[in-house]
């Protein structure tokens, strides 16, 4: 039995045990914790999409993608960056293959055997996981709280080196992060935004003919916001709309939507070709044909694109080729609202940066560390998310080590 104090990590996503690999092979002991039966339900989760780790595009545009986080983040990713995602994946066993879009997934498209291998490695070394152990905060003492199927637990100040706290956003709490921590960091002076939906989709009004491709993805479409576009795919819901080109830009939507009350979303239904060439084949003669079997022979617009070209165009935009060429380039939809925090991909808000040193230890509570996504910065979807995470896990890891040397 080690005497040396453990090391508290509490949330065993990809953050904590990022933290947890660092501090691990630094020889120090670790102590685990996590609500959940299971530890990483959000990485599982995402391997259904076929887990994207990361985004092989240039290290000067993938910073881009942190917004105004991007000075703090880019410290991050100089230390573990996009090929430091890859090498880890490979050391525990797990290739990775670059899709067409840049994107980096492992070659078995799913979270499962990289997590059983991080696990495993982990245990080797001594790791301690104690899932169920649900943190309620801190005790009068400093001590650390946790809930659990046997009743409450304490961790006294005195028996833990140093804390990390890696608890995750606040988007699907399902998978177990809720940000109920926020409170309790707030009530210790700490500096939080608030949670917002990230990478989630927006509310607007369909009519029934609109509502009938509910579930339809739209492929090969543009979408432009505030003069960012975005090219890819987006689905209609029942609601509204969600996927990855909305994701892409939602944070100006909804950013608009919560100056406005309202957002203005371009689509271009046809982005491979100019006004000029569709007006070209449109103009051609008609005959009997009706304007749908028209625009499907000479265009290939059918289906979801079709009914959504009549939902958002007028009648006299249609009548006229010309006018009819500018709405396919440039269809007009107004979203309403922003899909529940629940439904994100991914939130936004949580630690404010500033309250954190370059080792990820908060400034006013020496010896507690943060990690993930509960700071407060955001990426889209394309392999951002996790890439930063890992990367945020692996600073703190390296900082923790530091404080405890
Ligand atoms: C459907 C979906 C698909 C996604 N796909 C991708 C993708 O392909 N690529 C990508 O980059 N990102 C993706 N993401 C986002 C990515 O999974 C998250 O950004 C990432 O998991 C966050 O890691 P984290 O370690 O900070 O937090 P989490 O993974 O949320 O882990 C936090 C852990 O803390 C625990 N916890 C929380 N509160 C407490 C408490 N009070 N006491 C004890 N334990 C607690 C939780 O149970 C959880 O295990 C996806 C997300 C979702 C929802």
């Amino acid at each position: 039995m080690s005497t040396v104090k453990p090391v508290v990590i509490i949330g065993a996503g990809p953050a904590g045990l990022m933290a947890a690999d660092i501090i691990s092979a630094a020889g120090y002991p670790v102590e685990l914790f996590d609500a959940m039966p299971s530890p990483a339900r959000k990485l599982l989760r995402a391997g259904v999409g076929g887990l994207n780790l990361t985004h092989n595009e240039a290290a000067e545009r993938f910073i881009t993608r942190y917004d105004e986080a991007q000075p703090i983040v880019a410290g991050w990713l100089a230390e573990f960056g996009q090929e430091s995602v890859r090498a880890f994946a490979r050391d525990l066993g797990i290739e990775t293959f670059v899709g067409s879009s840049g994107r980096v997934f492992p070659v078995q498209m799913k979270a499962a055997p990289l997590l059983r291998a991080w696990l495993r490695r982990l245990n080797e070394r001594q790791v301690q996981l104690h899932v169920r152990h649900r943190w309620t905060g801190w005790g009068p003492e400093g001590e650390l709280v946790f809930s659990t199927p046997q009743g409450r637990r304490d961790v006294a100040r005195r028996d833990a080196a140093a804390t990390l706290l890696a608890l995750g956003g606040a988007s699907w709490p399902r998978l177990g992060s809720d940000g109920s921590w926020a409170a309790w960091l707030r009530d210790r002076g700490v500096a939080l935004s608030p949670f917002r939906p990230a990478n989630g989709g927006f509310s607007t009004h369909w009519s029934t003919h609109m509502l009938a491709h509910a579930g339809s993805p739209l492929k090969g479409i543009a979408l432009t916001h505030e003069g960012a576009s975005k090219r890819g795919e987006f689905m209609i819901t029942r609601y509204g709309v969600e996927g990855g080109a909305i994701y892409a830009l939602s944070r100006s939507l909804r950013e608009r939507i919560e100056m406005d009350g309202n957002a203005q979303l371009q689509i271009d239904l046809c982005p491979d070709r100019t006004e000029a060439a569709l007006g070209a084949l449109l103009s051609r003669p008609r005959g009997r044909d009706s304007l749908a079997n028209h625009l499907r022979r000479q265009i290939g617009l059918s289906g979801a694109k079709a009914t959504l070209l009549r939902e958002l165009s007028t009648a006299e935009q249609r009548a006229e080729t010309l006018h009819l060429a500018a709405a396919i380039k440039s269809l007009p939809l107004t979203l309403t609202g922003t899909r529940p925090l629940a439904e994100a991909i991914s939130s936004a808000g949580g630690v404010a940066l500033d309250e954190v040193d370059k080792r990820l230890m908060l400034r006013k509570l020496p010896g507690v560390f943060c990690a993930g996504e509960m700071l407060d910065w955001e990426a889209p979807t394309g392999g951002y998310l996790l890439t930063a995470v890992m990367a945020s896990g692996y600073m703190a890891g390296h900082g923790m080590v530091d404080y405890l040397r």
